[in-house]
């Protein structure tokens, strides 16, 4: 048996074939093996894998059957390879009885045969390994070296054009975790991902940044389920209790073009991201598709973080003043001081840029600043003997979590010599408990030390009347949106809450400041609630130094109404 004069290149042929399987696919490979198998009339082929000689002494290790037509009993050939770094490599030829006759040649061949074919597998284990270590994170998920590679693949391959690409954030997970504990919290976590992995498929791909936030990408034609499971997902974390818990995300999601050329990963994690952070801002299950106005108020803010030192050092903010007026008597009562970027001659106004400063704590300079302004212009006031009127200056709650915040408000007005009656901090309500006691122990500070204090935007949001109850202000500015447009309606309940949150107002001796006022209208509805004091149009906008100062001298208004 085995006299075969075309043995010698078949066999070569098989094994460079075997060896070139590149890359590795399963099915190709088992063929390949058993056509060996049977030219060599072998029954099984069993390999082994220990880590260390004591593990293979013990038993424990691994093993696979590469080739097994289950009637092989008798063993023709053992090898064992140990690796330098002590792995232990077994590996078992059997035959059936019927056919041991084989020549030595033939024995020679098998036997190199079955060394090459160990050296492949163990390299495709080795591989295994290196990608189960390598593209998953500790806890077993796939990580970003994962969705790099994948990404990489279908770029090469041109297929990421039309695809979608996802962040997502599970919505509230601190609380969840808080609600049913950590370890079932990562259970939830490992099941919304499989779902979301699930509804892929073979489409894409779903991986984890960290925590509970996951990239990746999917095809359209899974749109619909994928986002269903973004919306909301029923996950149940105890099998025996059934105990479930509904999980939502926060999606940004960016719709690859058709054709896409993906050039840096930034092309995709950039957009996602962005459109992430909007849907963060919104309801739970929000999924936010990224467009370029993303993009563009992106480099808008970093403009103006990148700007704002250099400005700041140029005194480009200006201090415009906005008087505030008796409208029984017509005179000047005090006045707002309003922030007003100018540069290159154009006027950027606070909506603009403060809402960009209060991102980091780059607001708190601003208002210092401010704040130094004004008591400038106060001591000069005062130096040239204008009567002078209290001008507030906005802080914003950045501050609050600053516990140098009431000690450096003191200094800057004492420093420049300013009684502490003639300045007064407006401060808008905040929502949370751990700031509602910072903002009180600041507003007492204030009031120790003769600072005037004021809640700006009263009735704008979630005003509370804890806010007024357990906070000693001085004044209370209430927004106009919160004066009612039809004076006639008495019935109504916006006249109703404006009258009352008036009276209650001046009965626990604040003063009421309304804001925004622009007709003769609102001046009505005004006086008949006994409001007297009034910043708006009507009066004056906002007024630069000059102008103001000439309404400082003049004091009383030459307007009919
Ligand atoms: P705010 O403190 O509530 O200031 C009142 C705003 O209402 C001002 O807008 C003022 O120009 C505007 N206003 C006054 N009367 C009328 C009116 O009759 N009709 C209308 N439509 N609007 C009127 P402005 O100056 O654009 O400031 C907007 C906001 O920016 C301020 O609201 C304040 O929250 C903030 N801000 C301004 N300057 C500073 C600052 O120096 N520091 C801080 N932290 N915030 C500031
Ligand atoms: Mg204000
Ligand atoms: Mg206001």
């Amino acid at each position: 048996m085995g006299e075969n004069n075309n043995m010698y290149p078949l066999y070569m042929e098989r094994l460079i074939r075997l060896t070139h399987i590149e890359p590795f696919d399963h099915e190709s490979y088992k063929e390949l093996l058993s056509e060996i198998c049977h030219t060599y009339r072998i029954a099984k082929g069993v390999t082994e894998f220990y880590q260390t000689p004591l593990m293979e002494q013990l038993g424990k290790g691994v093993s696979y059957c590469d080739f097994d037509d289950g009637t092989g009993t008798n063993i023709l050939l053992r090898i064992r390879i140990v690796s330098p770094s002590k792995a232990i490599i077994l590996g078992t030829v059997y035959t059936s009885y019927e056919n041991d006759d084989y020549t030595n040649e033939e024995i020679v061949q098998i036997e190199t045969m079955f060394r090459v074919i160990l050296g492949f597998v163990s390299r495709r284990r080795l591989i295994t390994l290196f990608d189960n270590y390598g593209f998953h994170d500790i806890d077993g998920y796939r990580n970003f070296r994962a969705f790099a590679r994948f990404l990489d693949i279908s770029n090469t391959e041109n297929k990421l054009g039309g695809m979608i690409a996802f962040h997502i954030d599970l919505h509230n997970f601190t609380m969840v975790n808080q609600e049913i504990g950590r370890e079932n919290g990562d259970i939830v976590i490992k099941r919304y991902y499989e779902a979301v992995e699930k509804a892929i498929g073979d489409s894409g791909i779903i991986i984890r940044l960290g925590g509970d936030k996951f990239v990746g990408v999917f095809e359209r034609s899974v749109k619909r389920n994928v986002y269903n499971i973004f919306s909301g997902y029923l996950v149940q974390y105890d099998d025996v209790k059934e105990r479930k818990i509904w999980v939502t995300a926060a999606a940004g999601i960016y719709m690859l073009p058709n054709p896409f050329m993906m050039k840096t990963y930034g092309d995709i994690m950039d957009k996602i991201m962005l459109a992430a952070n909007t849907a963060k801002r919104q309801t739970s299950g929000s999924i936010v598709v990224y467009d370029d106005k993303m993009k563009k108020a992106k480099e808008h803010i970093k403009k103006i973080q990148t700007d704002f030192r250099d400005a700041l050092k140029n005194e480009e903010f200006h201090v415009y003043y906005q008087p505030k007026v008796n409208m029984e008597t017509k005179k000047l009562k005090g006045a707002e001081a309003l922030c007003r970027w100018i540069k290159d001659n154009t006027i950027i106004p606070p909506n603009d840029f403060i809402p960009v400063l209060e991102i980091n704590t780059d607001i708190c300079d601003l208002d210092f600043y401010m704040l130094d302004h004004v008591c400038k212009d106060i001591r000069r006031w005062l130096d040239e003997g204008k009567e002078v009127v209290r001008v507030s200056v906005n802080f914003s709650r950045k501050h609050l979590i600053d516990v140098d915040m009431l000690p450096k408000i003191i200094d800057t007005i004492d420093r420049n010599n300013v009684p502490h009656e003639y300045i007064e901090i407006e401060l808008t309500e905040t929502t949370t408990d751990v700031l509602f006691s910072d903002l009180k122990r600041v507003v007492c500070g204030l009031q120790e030390q003769g600072v005037w204090t004021a809640v700006d935007d009263f009735g704008v949001g979630y005003s509370s009347l804890n806010l007024i109850r357990d906070i000693p202000w001085n004044v209370l500015k209430i927004d106009k949106s919160f004066v009612p447009k039809n004076i006639e309606d008495e019935e109504s309940i916006s006249n109703k809450m404006f009258k009352h949150v008036i009276s209650l107002a001046h009965d626990i001796g604040l003063e009421c400041v309304i804001e925004g006022v622009e007709t003769l209208d609102q001046l009505a509805v005004l006086r008949k609630n006994n409001c007297n004091i009034v910043q708006g149009y009507f009066f004056d906008k906002p007024l630069p130094l000059q102008e103001f100062e000439q309404r400082l001298v003049q004091q009383v208004y030459d307007i009919n109404y």
